[in-house]
């Protein structure tokens, strides 16, 4: 179905930074008439062949490090081997990795039919990411082990979000500067994990946003910009952390998202009960309530999952869920809504 794939054509590639700047103060503006007839004379095949419904849920997985073997993974990390084999499962059934940014940005460009997954890595640990002695990332690390994928499965995007804390991440002074640039260049985002990785919720408030910020003007030096998503450091919040955030704690720095250590699969971006400043991730792992359980899930109950229509400026709805659509989150952008019946597949007016 490339064919109805419908990627950054018309200037809206997600992958563009500048495009999320507009999460601030959106302004209305007039797709071009390309765009919209494309969505006229394609949509109705789209939904009658993927039932797109992007009110559904969707994985924000949580990993930390790597480990040789498969008995040393423990609750956080996972083997070289078991990080191919998710992976690999991800792809097959479906699921396209897109960063966090992306995710907040409401602007979803995955292929009709597929489901977006975040992939995030906290703490910068040596094992997601070094260089080999010829320069590239290496089969034992996270980038190296996404990339290694590339052959097999032609269509696979490697994208991932690194939240980093610490002077040096992944734990090499001198590469630093080197590994965050490549993540950069190549569609990975680099992300805030504080600066020393305390426990936000028991130092004073003013060293709370002194750890978020001395990090945020690190990663600043290289993306260039003050608006950052974050990783809270065992999912410790401090008292009244939204209204905290959302007053202006932060200066002039933004926050553009903020994920839990948490167990379920996320509400879709564009529901009413989506959270920015609180997204729940799932840990990796087989066990219950892990990766592979909410995979299981959401292959039997398909209805609670996130189906992409292919059109990263369109949101496509069945009109059971419409009353979920956080309208006036999305209000003011350039996406365009289609709510269609889900028994006739007709479109209707929401
Ligand atoms: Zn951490």
């Amino acid at each position: 179905m490339d064919a109805l794939f419908f990627g950054g054509d018309f200037g809206m590639n997600i992958s563009d930074n500048s495009l999320v700047d507009s999460e601030v103060a959106r302004t209305q503006k007039f797709m071009t008439a390309g765009l919209e007839n494309y969505i006229d004379e394609n949509i109705d095949g789209i939904i009658k062949e993927f039932e797109p419904n992007e009110l559904g849920s969707i994985p924000v997985v949580m990993y930390h490090n790597l480990v040789e073997k498969e008995e040393d993974e423990g609750l956080y990390a996972r083997s070289y081997a078991n990080l191919r084999k998710d992976l690999v499962r991800l792809i097959e059934e479906g699921y396209v990795p897109i960063t966090t940014r992306e995710w907040v940005s409401g602007k979803i460009d995955v292929p009709a039919g597929k489901t977006p997954v975040v992939l995030t890595f906290d703490d910068g640990h040596p094992t997601d990411f070094q260089f080999g002695e010829d320069g590239k990332p290496t089969d034992e690390c996270v980038v190296g082990i996404m990339e290694s994928l590339v052959g097999e499965y032609p269509d696979f995007v490697p994208k991932a979000t690194f939240y980093l804390n610490g002077p040096a991440a992944f734990g090499d002074y001198e590469y630093d500067p080197d590994k965050i640039s490549y993540l950069l260049e190549h569609g990975y985002e680099v992300a805030n994990h504080t600066t020393n990785h305390l426990n936000l919720s028991t130092i004073p408030i003013e060293q709370a946003k002194e750890e978020i910020l001395s990090q945020a003007k690190r990663l600043e030096a290289y993306t260039g910009e003050k608006r950052f998503s974050f990783s809270v450091p065992f999912g410790e919040k401090f008292d009244d952390y939204d209204k905290k955030i959302k007053e202006g704690l932060l200066g002039d720095y933004y926050m553009i998202s903020s994920v839990n250590v948490g167990w379920c699969p996320t509400y879709s971006v564009y529901s009413k009960d989506f959270n920015e400043l609180s997204i729940d991730r799932i840990t990796c792992g087989e066990d219950d309530f892990e990766l592979y359980y909410w995979l299981d899930d959401l292959k039997n109950n398909p209805e609670k999952r996130f189906i992409s229509d292919g059109i990263a400026s369109a949101i496509t709805i069945p009109s059971s869920l419409y009353e979920n659509y956080d309208r006036e989150r999305f209000l003011n952008t350039e996406n365009r809504v289609i709510v269609y019946d889900d028994e006739t597949y007709k479109i209707v007016n929401p």
